[in-house]
């Protein structure tokens, strides 16, 4: 009686685990810090919390900051949907379609594109708060405005 009653808890651990519960949790590519380059703009990975990854064609491709999966993808649009870190510093790799975007004043990020990757909508807007402001985005929205090519006379901020 006691096992049958557990057996819906494990059940639903077991998806958990596997990534099927009620967020994602999808495994991302393993990154050596300071080694690992960016596929876009070839510096070291020295952040996980900024990273991206995607693939094209069977590889992996590994990123620093998401503005550079964003820029890549407008060129090479990549054979899986991207995964991004979790700013926020939780170490798990999130998929796109559940992820938000962050950008927070005076915050930079590796490349410069200043953007992070967040679980949610309270994440992100947690951080643009502690941040005294910024702007929040849908994956859809980020994938139209992140990563371009900067404007003439406007410089990125670093
Ligand atoms: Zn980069």
């Amino acid at each position: 009686m006691h096992k049958l009653r557990t057996l819906p808890w494990l059940l639903c651990l077991a998806l958990l685990i596997a990534g099927y519960g009620c967020q994602s949790n999808p495994e991302g590519p393993s990154i050596e810090l300071g080694v690992t380059q960016c596929h876009h703009c070839n510096q070291a990975i020295a952040d996980l919390q900024w990273a991206a990854s995607d693939e094209s064609g069977g590889a992996t491709r590994i990123y620093d900051d998401p503005g550079c999966l964003f820029a890549t993808r407008r060129e090479s649009p990549g054979t899986s949907e991207p995964l991004f870190q979790d700013k926020a510093g939780s170490g798990l790799w999130l998929a796109a379609a559940d992820t938000w975007f962050a950008t927070v004043n005076g915050v930079g990020s590796p490349a410069g594109h200043g953007w992070g990757a967040y679980a949610s909508f309270a994440d992100a807007q947690e951080a643009v708060t502690a941040g005294g402001g910024g702007r929040i985005l849908r994956y859809e929205q980020a994938s139209e405005v992140i990563g371009l090519p900067p404007q003439p006379g406007k410089t990125a901020a670093r």
